[in-house]
């Protein structure tokens, strides 16, 4: 059965002080929830993913990272191998996020290779695309994510049993408070599946857990969710909160 995924970014948040106070409260209220369909992910900063590892350990928490390279090892200042966040327990990873692409320049080539990278190590990949604002007026959406679609999975050419995992986190919607509606969200979802079912054959496509990200909170996440075509979603401001998050985890 296919999973619901409720994946928490913490991008550059939380201090190791901060993460132990974190997971104090939503471990003991995680208890609460019937965890049977869902799969509930975080990905803290780098600096915290042995600590949060360490805390979350015999929980049903599955550990994530916010970035990766594509290599094992070697001359690459300032990057994280998929080997060495393995070590540390972690299953999924975050790539082509729409802050590495608008602040730090990713292209869609650098995310592509990114993804493979992850993918080769066995771990998840989770391949964030979504249009900015001027796209969507200019109706160029579909467009937008079609080429990073594209260029994204450009090395993973077969997924075989493996788990794949496609973010749709519209630009506009990131930390603004604005949310794309549930029809927008569905329509793109929609498009997300049958390029995947033309990528990978449409069995396979329907196991790839499609995320919605953008402004989710435990107030609207009931009617995204409701969507077909929406397996999930990947929060980033309220996940910081304990008590947000466990409701989002709630309701989904
Ligand atoms: P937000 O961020 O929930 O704060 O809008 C989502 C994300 O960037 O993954």
């Amino acid at each position: 059965m296919k999973k619901v995924l409720l994946a928490g970014n913490w991008k550059m948040h939380k201090t190791l002080s901060e993460v132990k106070a974190y997971f104090e409260k939503f471990l003991k209220d995680l208890e609460t929830i019937d965890l049977s369909a869902k799969e509930i992910m975080i990905a803290p900063p780098f600096t915290a993913l042995a600590y949060s590892r360490k805390l979350t350990e015999g929980s049903p928490i599955k550990l994530g990272a916010q970035n990766a390279c594509w290599e094992e090892k070697g001359a690459f200042t300032g990057e994280v191998s998929p080997l060495m966040l393995k070590e540390l327990g972690v299953e999924y990873v975050i790539v082509g996020h729409s802050e590495r692409r608008h602040i730090f320049g990713e292209t869609n080539e650098l995310v592509g290779k990114r993804a493979e990278g992850v993918f080769r190590f066995g771990l998840t990949p989770i391949l964030c695309v979504g249009e900015t604002l001027e796209e969507r007026q200019q109706n160029k959406t579909l467009e937008v994510i079609k080429s990073q679609l594209e260029a994204g999975l450009n090395g993973i050419k077969e997924v075989g049993g493996r788990d794949l995992v496609i973010a749709y986190e519209p630009v506009w919607a990131i930390g603004t408070g604005i949310t794309a509606t549930p029809e927008q969200a569905e329509e793109v979802h929609g498009f997300i599946r049958d390029f995947l079912s033309g990528l990978y054959g449409k069995e396979k496509a329907e196991t790839i857990r499609i995320l919605y990200g953008g402004s989710v909170t435990p107030e609207n996440i009931e009617s995204l969710i409701k969507q077909p075509n929406i397996d999930g979603v990947l929060v980033g401001g309220a996940s910081l909160d304990p008590d947000k998050f466990l409701k989002i985890c709630a309701v989904a």
